[in-house]
């Protein structure tokens, strides 16, 4: 049995000097990842830095139009909050369609964003595997590939697909995520937030060493939009996207062209995927079914497909045109 030293800090200052002062240490929240890949010896941290007594927890409006998120505000409590029904109707959505009631309940907004891929190598612990191992290879791409595996954003030195449905509505959305580290706060750009492998699969994100997610502050909304997460998977509830489809739309008066669009795509990138030539080239488009079918199109161009997974370039381009018919309907 490994061991590990426990603390619990008052602020987030505390926070990072504690996890700066461990030798491999962990922030914990909700537990929803970390506590299962520590159960199955993936990561070993020396210390847990438990966040939750944290001021995190608070949904708050800015005077400038945007939403800050705290990092610890549950996928429930976000989901449900009036001000994310009304105005970010596709992340409400999003997250309703992630986990179960019971796993919604404990994650959180900072754990979301930090979630780890699902690819079954990756988890076992033994198999060969870049990102848990660097320099042992990737058992997946001639292995199982079917499920959790990307279309786009692979490399010869990973191919696992981010599984969170949240982060392609914020990638949609467009947002900050603030953070806390040894040298104080900033921003980073959620699109900038989530690394590709390339020939660094273990390096998974643009957080710096010891740097703690305090806030996500989400874009204002785009006036007069309207918006929906369309999520394929193999069975309706408790199941990873094969393909998403994340989509917010404004539309001339009369409802027949498109004004302006934002896309982005889950289950087939290797990072929450944002679509932005497909969404350039629907600009000033009518609003028509073979629309739809040249963006989807355009949004797969680059795609690769490994063994098991071409599938999903054909049913990432439905979850598009799905996405889009009913939201012009
Ligand atoms: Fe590891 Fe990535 Fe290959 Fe899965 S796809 S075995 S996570 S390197």
């Amino acid at each position: 049995m490994r061991t590990f030293d426990y603390s619990r800090p008052g602020d987030p200052q505390q926070a990072v000097i504690q996890h700066q002062h461990a030798d491999s240490a962990a922030y914990l929240a909700g537990g929803t990842t970390l506590l299962d890949l520590v159960k199955l010896d993936v990561m070993q941290p020396a210390q847990l830095v438990d966040i939750n007594p944290l001021p995190l927890k608070q949904i708050e409006p800015l005077s400038d139009g945007r939403l800050r998120i705290g990092a610890l505000v549950t996928n429930t409590d976000l989901a449900n909050h009036p001000l994310v029904r009304e105005h970010y109707a596709v992340l409400s959505e999003a997250l309703l369609a992630g986990a179960s009631t019971q796993l919604r309940n404990k994650a959180t907004t900072g754990g979301n964003v930090m979630q780890r891929v699902r690819c079954s190598y990756f988890r076992d612990g033994i198999s060969p595997c870049n990102k848990r191992e660097p320099g042992s290879g990737c058992a997946a791409i001639k292995g199982n590939n079917r499920n959790v595996h990307a279309v786009l954003g692979t490399s010869e030195q990973c191919i696992a697909a981010h599984p969170s449905d949240m982060c392609v509505a914020m990638a949609a959305i467009g947002a900050k995520v603030l953070v806390s580290g040894p040298k104080g706060m900033r921003e980073i750009d959620f699109l900038d937030f989530h690394l590709l492998p390339g020939n660094t699969p273990e390096k998974e994100h643009a957080l710096g060493d010891d740097e703690l997610i305090t806030h996500v502050i989400l874009d204002a909304p785009l006036k007069g939009s309207r918006s929906s997460y369309l999520k394929l998977r193999d069975r309706t509830s408790y199941q990873f996207a094969l393909a998403s489809s994340a989509v917010i739309l404004t539309l001339s008066e009369d409802g027949k062209q498109i004004r302006e669009a934002r896309i982005a795509l889950g289950g087939v990138g290797t990072k929450p995927w944002r679509a932005k030539e497909a969404e350039a080239a629907l600009m000033g488009q009518p609003a028509q079914i073979t629309t739809f079918e040249q963006v989807a199109r355009l949004a797969f161009k680059e795609a690769k497909a490994y063994s098991q997974n071409a599938f999903k370039i054909p049913l990432g381009q439905q979850a598009i045109v799905r996405n889009l018919r009913d939201l012009t309907a």
